[in-house]
């Protein structure tokens, strides 16, 4: 028998560590997430839903039959020097008690702001908000996305993009700030559960350098181990960014679209560059990508 040689492409699996179902804002069913991976051509996914991991009993149950290696995640809502900051727990354990209480206190702060936020478009004049936002949500998170929808089909905007520039934003109609977990919680969380604490893409918090070095000292600081290089929302210059500001504060580099389903303005599943050279993937030496070879264990650069 002939074994044909592996070339470095025929092992490369495609990966993606951070998306969204219905259990929060995401548009698919956790089971058809992971189809939706399959079909994209993902072999390595983390499903992270905002403050809940109820799917990914769901998500596991499908994934084995489609050749997807599931990795447990969920994206924390986390407020630090005032501003909201996402933290993503890669394999973690779904059943730990400490993570599944602090991941219901933020829930039920989710339905403590939902009332607020509707309070405030009322006095903008719209209303019945929460009850058109709650039927939005199916399951037990309330999201500003559910706002949002329900806005777009109220007529108060286009689309969910503009919603996000003319509602439920500072100085906007609907806007309530709100206190999440601290960040030193949810990485302690994540970590007690056995877990990787990765910065959630960073690109995204609107921060001048300054502050942008306080977040990434305060995050190593608090036990944090990788940060998204390349995501969704990361334009290509910021994949080269986050990669020096990864080796600069020694923290390993994940790679994930934030895909939310094919209604959102998100980057689409299985369509990710390679991470820049010189990152060290958080992948590395995990046992569900054993069955891409052993190269896997020990690579430093991208895939
Ligand atoms: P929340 O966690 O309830 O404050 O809602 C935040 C969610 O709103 C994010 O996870 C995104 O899914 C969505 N979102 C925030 N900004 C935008 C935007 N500009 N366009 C589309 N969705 C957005
Ligand atoms: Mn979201
Ligand atoms: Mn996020
Ligand atoms: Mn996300």
């Amino acid at each position: 028998m002939i074994i044909p040689p592996l070339t470095s492409s025929s092992c490369m699996p495609k990966i993606d560590l951070h998306s969204h179902s219905t259990i929060s804002d995401g548009s698919y069913t956790p089971a058809e997430l992971v189809n939706y991976a399959a079909a994209q051509g993902v072999d390595v996914m983390a499903l992270t839903d905002h403050d809940d991991v109820a799917g990914l009993e769901q998500a596991r149950a499908v994934a084995g039959s489609l050749g997807v290696s599931l990795i447990n995640g969920v994206e924390i809502s986390v407020t630090w020097n005032k501003r909201t900051i996402h933290i993503v727990g890669l394999r973690i354990d779904p059943d730990h008690p400490e993570l599944l209480a602090g991941l219901e206190a933020i829930r039920a702060g989710r339905l403590t702001r939902a009332e607020a936020i509707a309070a405030e478009l009322g006095k903008a004049g719209i209303a019945g908000s929460l009850e058109g936002s709650l039927a939005y949500a199916r399951e037990r998170i309330i999201s500003r996305t559910h706002f949002a929808r329900f806005l777009v089909a109220q007529g108060h905007a286009r689309d969910v993009k503009t919603v996000f520039k003319k509602f439920l934003v500072k100085g906007k109609p609907g806007h309530v700030p709100h206190q999440w977990a601290e960040m030193g919680e949810a990485i302690g969380w994540i970590r007690n559960s056995g877990g990787v604490a990765v910065l959630a893409h960073p690109g995204r918090y609107d921060m001048g350098k300054t502050t942008l070095h306080g977040l990434f000292a305060a995050f190593k600081e608090a036990g944090g181990e990788a940060v998204e290089v390349v995501s969704g929302s990361h334009t290509a210059d910021q994949y080269r960014i986050f990669a020096e500001y990864a080796q600069l504060y020694e923290l390993q580099a994940s790679a994930g679209s934030d895909y939310h389903g094919p209604t959102h303005n998100y980057f689409d599943m299985g369509r990710l560059p390679p991470l820049p050279s010189g990152c060290v993937p958080v992948w590395q030496g995990w046992p569900e990508l054993g069955r891409f070879g052993p190269q896997f264990e020990t690579q430093r650069s991208s895939v």
